[in-house]
């Protein structure tokens, strides 16, 4: 019988720590007891324990799936310094160093043995006549198909829980929006897996967003009332790092330009002068961060805007380290969106990244608080205001939208959770078209309950829905439009729901042209472009352009 006492000792005498981080104990406690187990934890969190420690308990060996060779040696390499017998094996080694990691494992000499997923395969007659104890699946978002990192080797891992039924598994990672925590379960065959999700809030982290037009005047005067505080300026390309790097030091702040153009001794003195606060400010690429631990970085800023949620939280997530307050400010600009579409284009799967784009941008545009529909992205239902936001200290005006969003969760109940926003604003709407009238939809009970509203503006109902945490986008399933908890609670509970009164789309458009030096026939022009867009397309009908953004798209 394994007790929290024995698991703190083995805390204690193994790795040298006083007390489990949140999440630890509670993560090790359901892998001794048997149970499959799905973590999700920030980079930093503490995931190694969560598998390391009972590796320790059990008896048996506890094969550990990781997909970098670099990231397997430096782990194998501390658990050895700490007096524990662990291997790694993968195919970059000597075959006779692989046959002394088998002997050893057939000898049950090992309590850790990291694999390559590649190598898998190989091995499992090996594992046969030994006992595992536990299969550990680190950055388990590998497995899914969708994600930038994905690595086809890791979806053999789903044979894994049918081959050793009774061992458990253990999945780690520290990136998946709530669609791709889904897909690790499912595709590791652990439905019934116990999920850990630590927070992911950085309550000292101030989020901002502005307009990206004259972008470079807005951050001079922003520094003018930080001088000396250390931060990053984020962009997109290689040239912007170094104008911005330039434009700064020609006005009297201190900056360098970071990116992967530059050689590695070039960027490594880059990082020390950085992180010895000789260099305050850097310019940087996403190049930038991986690795640098500094922990009183006072800012970070969005030049650009990046290419999905889960970039701009890492990158945020640079700031403060050191619990201190920390601002940041993401520029926001409809040329950035056209180049980040364009980077998406042709990818093998364009279609899931910008949908990622989309949802980024449908942050940007958020009317209600920027840290509930940033962790509800990564699927932790918070709903409190944070009061720590620009949203949260300057609100617009909000009317009480729960009629509205009854009417749109209960369309979506109806339509089984299957269809994405699109066609759920077709029936609200009663559309005709031929795809709800071959689904039969018409029939269905919510069909037109939602006449009065336009597509645009329904569209934008909605999007302040998911903002909110009441729905949620399933990414990897075409889109479809799924309920939160939250959800339940406005339909069942009669939990209000504040929505923000959209402004005019014209007053908005007029508003442009007065104020634009750009000549005002090609505004007319564009105009009637997206009211084209608007009504025949039934896309976002904001066209939201800038003397900047002019600029940056010639
Ligand atoms: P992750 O894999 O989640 O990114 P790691 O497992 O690499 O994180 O751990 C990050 C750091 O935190 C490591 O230096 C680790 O030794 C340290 N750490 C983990 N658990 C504890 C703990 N309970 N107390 C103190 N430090 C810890
Ligand atoms: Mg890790």
């Amino acid at each position: 019988m394994i007790t929290s006492k024995t698991t703190l000792n083995l805390l204690k005498t193994h790795f040298g720590y006083s007390s489990f981080r949140p999440q630890q104990e509670s993560i090790i406690n359901d892998i001794l007891s048997g149970k499959d187990v799905m973590t999700i934890m920030p980079t930093g969190g503490g995931k190694s324990i969560c598998f390391q420690l009972p590796a320790l308990a059990l008896s048996g060996t506890t094969i550990v799936i990781s997909p970098l060779i670099a990231l397997m040696k430096d782990q194998v390499d501390s658990l050895l310094a700490n007096g524990i017998s662990a291997s790694y094996y993968n195919s970059s080694q000597e075959s006779y160093i692989q046959n002394e990691t088998l002997k050893n494992l057939q000898a049950g000499e090992l309590k850790l043995l990291y694999v390559a997923p590649e190598s898998l395969q190989n091995l499992i007659p090996h594992f046969e006549s030994i006992k595992i104890s536990l299969i550990a699946v680190d950055e388990a978002h590998c497995i899914s198909s969708w994600g930038h990192d994905f690595r086809p080797a890791y979806t053999k891992l789903g044979h894994l829980k049918k081959q050793f039924p009774n061992t458990s598994i253990a999945a780690f990672t520290a990136t998946a929006d709530s669609a791709t925590q889904q897909d690790i379960v499912t595709q590791l065959n652990i439905p019934e897996a116990e999920v850990h999700l630590s927070s992911f809030d950085r309550k000292n982290l101030y989020l901002e967003v502005r307009p990206g037009n004259n972008r470079i005047d807005q951050i001079l005067k922003y520094l003018d009332s930080r001088p000396d505080e250390s931060g990053i300026i984020y962009c997109l390309s290689r040239k912007s790092t170094e104008k911005l790097a330039s434009k700064l030091n020609s006005t009297g702040f201190k900056a360098k330009a970071y990116h992967a153009g530059l050689s590695a001794d070039e960027r490594s003195s880059i990082q020390e002068d950085f992180i010895n606060d000789r260099t305050p400010i850097i310019a940087a690429t996403i190049a930038f961060g991986m690795g640098i631990d500094k922990s009183n970085v006072r800012w970070v800023i969005h030049y650009n805007m990046p290419k999905n949620i889960e970039g701009y939280y890492q990158e945020i997530g640079r700031g403060g380290r050191d619990g201190l307050p920390a601002d940041n400010l993401l520029f926001y600009s409809y040329a950035d969106v056209v180049m980040l579409r364009k980077f998406a284009k042709g990818s093998s799967n364009e279609e899931y990244q910008i949908a990622k784009l989309e949802r980024m941008q449908q942050f940007a545009e958020a009317l209600s608080c920027r840290r509930i529909a940033l962790l509800n992205y990564f699927g932790e239902h918070f709903t409190e205001n944070c009061g720590n936001c620009d949203i949260c200290t300057s609100p617009p005006n909000y009317f009480d939208g729960t009629i509205l969003t009854k009417k749109v969760c209960s369309a979506v109940t109806r339509l089984e959770e299957q269809e994405a926003t699109g066609m759920v604003i077709d029936v609200l709407r009663g559309a005709q078209n031929a795809q709800v009238l071959e689904k039969g939809y018409q029939n269905i009970k919510t069909y037109g309950t939602v006449k009065d509203t336009s597509w645009v503006d329904l569209q934008q109902y909605v999007i302040q829905m998911i903002n909110q945490g009441i729905l949620e986008i399933r990414f990897h399933e075409n889109g479809r439009l799924v309920l939160t908890p939250l959800a339940k609670k406005v339909l069942f509970k009669d939990k209000k729901v504040q929505l923000a009164i959209l402004p005019k789309l014209e007053d908005k458009i007029e508003e442009k042209v007065i104020t634009s030096k750009a000549p005002s026939n090609l505004f007319q022009k564009l105009r009637e472009l997206r009211l084209v867009i608007a009504k025949e397309e039934k896309v976002p009908a904001y066209i939201i352009f800038s003397d900047a953004s002019l600029k940056d798209m010639e």
